[in-house]
């Protein structure tokens, strides 16, 4: 039997890899979409003609109740958020509302139509936040430090009191941050990405930067949806925490990028305090031992693997003019 899954936020970075994955294993997938951005399915390229679309505005109860009663999905992945931390500031309530209501709204959905539907919930490292303790596993506590991580947190809670009182199977990925080709270019990765293959082509000659020192765990977008996948098929749903558990300063990851592209980075970088990030946080790091133990889960792109695939995608997308160079964005 073909299995069915849905798929909130199927346009952004995730919701490609996993969409990918999905239709490589033989699912249906159908992506949960709002009217007023169905314009963003073009993000989708060539998959956009291989999944299917229900058009649903995620913060309507009855219409995501009608999504999951006529869909009748075998698994859900709900990954739509404004996932730009710094955003969250200026729309602290929409943020909570689009999080942490979309969760709660598909979680109930599943219960009052009584089905097995298998749920996965896009929690994040940011729920950590403050953190006393690095590494962090599944038993660090939370401590958020801005409203899209508080938004995440009160999702998850949600998640697992429908796990421990209705008995559904809910889990979460608590993911530490994960990059691709398709990151959006506000995100430090891409930024820097995009400005090596700039700065390569000759299209701009300097990168503005904040803090240098700031680390992160990144890892590659595409071995993270495996481990969203895989903790929906084993008996029981459970919490993971999903990271590389290596840091890297964003001094590694200029240094990094432009090195794959022959470049010496010191001669490029400006620094401006303007972009310093007050909510910084530096020992953000994933013990993903859990998953391993229980999934067989482990990275598999590197570090460096990543940065060498996003700057030459980047190289090859200025090259080809299908975006502008950094001085542009
Ligand atoms: P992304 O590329 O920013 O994609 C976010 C998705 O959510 C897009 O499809 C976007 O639609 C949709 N969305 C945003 N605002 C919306 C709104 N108001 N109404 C309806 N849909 C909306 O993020 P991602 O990297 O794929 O991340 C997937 C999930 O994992 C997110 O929940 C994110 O918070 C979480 N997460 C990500 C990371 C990471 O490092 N990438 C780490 C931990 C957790 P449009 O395409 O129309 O904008």
């Amino acid at each position: 039997m073909t299995k069915t899954a849905l798929v909130t936020g199927i346009t952004g970075q995730d919701g490609y890899y996993l969409s990918h994955l999905l239709l490589n294993r033989g699912y249906r997938v159908v992506g949960l979409v709002p009217p007023h951005r169905q314009p963003n399915l073009t993000k989708l390229g060539t998959l956009a003609n291989q999944v299917e679309i229900f058009t649903v505005d995620l913060r309507d109860s009855r219409a995501l109740l009608t999504a999951v009663e006529q869909l009748r999905p075998q698994e859900i992945y709900n990954l739509a958020a404004p996932s730009f931390v710094p955003d969250s500031w200026n729309d602290p309530l929409g943020t909570l509302d689009l999080i942490t209501g979309t969760a709660t709204r598909l979680l109930e959905a599943v219960r009052q139509v009584g089905l097995s539907t298998r749920f996965y919930q896009a929690s994040s490292s940011e729920m950590f936040g403050d953190v006393f303790s690095s590494p962090q596993d599944e038993e660090t506590p939370f401590r958020p430090k801005n409203p899209y991580a508080a938004a995440k947190m009160h999702a998850h809670w949600t998640m697992v009191h429908h796990r421990q009182r209705y008995g559904l199977f809910a889990c979460s990925g608590i993911l530490y941050n994960h990059e691709s080709p398709l990151r959006a270019p506000q995100f430090v990765t891409r930024k820097v990405s995009l400005a090596a293959a700039s700065i390569k082509l000759g299209l701009t000659d300097t990168l503005e930067m904040g803090n240098l020192d700031a680390k992160r765990d990144w890892g590659f977008a595409g071995d993270y949806v495996e481990a969203m996948w895989l903790m929906l098929q084993v008996d029981e749903p459970e919490e993971y925490v999903i990271g590389t558990g290596k840091l890297h300063s964003v001094r590694d990851l200029v240094a990094t990028a432009f090195e794959s592209v022959g470049l010496d980075w010191t001669r490029y970088i400006v620094l401006n305090t303007s972009l310093l990030r007050q909510d910084e946080h530096f020992q953000l790091v994933a013990d993903p031992s859990k998953a391993k133990r229980n999934l067989g889960w482990e990275p598999q792109v590197s570090f460096e693997e990543l940065l060498e695939k996003m700057v030459k995608t980047d190289l090859e997308r200025l090259q080809s003019g299908a975006i502008a160079p950094l001085t542009q964005v």
